[in-house]
């Protein structure tokens, strides 16, 4: 609680500081937040170009207020081993309910992170997004991470119905699960990126642990068609998902996203079975796990790449109690 008060003021302070940029009046200030540059850092690492066009000012202007939010900002700094090291203990691992996912994962999907599910059609994204929704509301001490969660459904795939099947199994209170589910559709990948923005406001309400966007990139993918808007979309999908680390870093939140693989080949990344959003998703996201369907209902679930875990596989089920081994 008192953590999530903490975020509050910091929020607030650099809400301020966007007004104080030399160059930048009131109404430019306005125009700013109202496109969700709320603070500096997502002024400083932005284009002028897309600076430009979504805050409606010249692209000189963009020039000069980019420059001045570099000066101003906290771009980072380096940090000591040991203070990474007391921020690493912080990190909570979230049960999946499948021993040998979790054991894949080193223990669990953990929190500061980005954990990225793609695989076709069926192969049981939504699924997993589900259960955790049920698994991070459970107690520290028994793999949950004693909070709530909010999804971004972008394909109208939540089901209540499941999380109530999911958490009688784990004898847990449906009515209590769902009230600590909070859930917004996101219609295209517009409103998806303000919804990426709110979330720090929710998070103020109810202690969220995990925040859930099924799907990433259907939208951007359905909206950006051809090589001539690649690039466009790549940014705003960059600008999204660092909306999202940053949240998880705050709140210490574990962050699920999902991915499909492109049935056909996509413009530029060519290789039907490679996830859409490519390299951009790829590198924002910790855990990568490739999900496909097996014999008898079962999904491998593949560790793809992480920074300190081996590769490896893991077998789970879903039945009408979830995700289990
Ligand atoms: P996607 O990867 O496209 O998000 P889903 O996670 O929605 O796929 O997985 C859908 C699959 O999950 C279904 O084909 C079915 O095998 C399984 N599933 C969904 N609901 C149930 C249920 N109530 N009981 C058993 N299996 C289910
Ligand atoms: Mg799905």
């Amino acid at each position: 609680m008192s953590q999530n008060k903490k975020k509050e003021i910091d929020t607030e302070e650099k809400n301020i500081a966007v007004e104080n940029l030399p160059g930048v009046g009131p109404a430019t200030a306005e125009k700013l937040v109202d496109s969700g540059y709320s603070d500096l850092l997502s002024i400083a690492v932005e284009s002028p170009k897309a600076l430009a066009e979504l805050t409606d000012i010249g692209e000189a202007t963009a020039i000069k207020i980019i420059a001045a939010a570099k000066k101003a900002a906290d771009i980072g700094s380096f940090e000591a081993g040991d203070v990474l090291l007391k921020k690493r203990q912080d990190v909570l691992k979230l049960t999946t309910n499948s021993k040998s996912f979790n054991e894949l994962l080193g223990g669990g999907i953990e929190t500061q992170a980005i954990t990225e599910l793609y695989g076709e059609f069926g192969s049981g994204k939504t699924q997993i997004a589900h259960q955790s929704a049920v698994t991070c509301q459970l107690p520290i001490a028994e793999g949950g991470l004693d909070g709530h969660c909010l999804i971004i459904d972008t394909e109208n795939t939540f089901r209540p119905e499941r999380i109530v099947q999911m958490s009688t199994a784990l004898e847990m209170d449906p009515e209590d699960v769902l009230q600590k589910i909070h859930v917004a559709r996101a219609f295209n990948s517009h409103h998806q990126i303000l919804l990426g923005e709110k979330i720090k406001e929710i998070a103020k309400e109810y202690p969220v642990r995990l925040l859930v966007v099924d799907s990433l990139t259907a939208h951007f993918r359905a909206e950006y068609i051809g090589r001539g808007a690649l690039a466009d979309r790549q940014q705003k999908l960059n600008k999204h998902i660092h909306d999202l680390m940053r949240f998880g870093d705050l709140f210490n939140a574990a962050i699920i996203v999902t991915n499909q693989v492109s049935s056909k080949p996509d413009a530029f990344f060519g290789d039907p079975t490679r996830p859409i959003g490519g390299h951009i998703v790829g590198h924002a996201a910790t855990f990568r796990i490739y999900l496909r369907k097996s014999k008898g209902g079962k999904r491998i679930c593949r560790l793809i790449d992480s920074p300190n875990l081996p590769e490896g596989e893991a077998v789970i089920t879903v039945t009408e109690n979830g995700v289990g081994d």
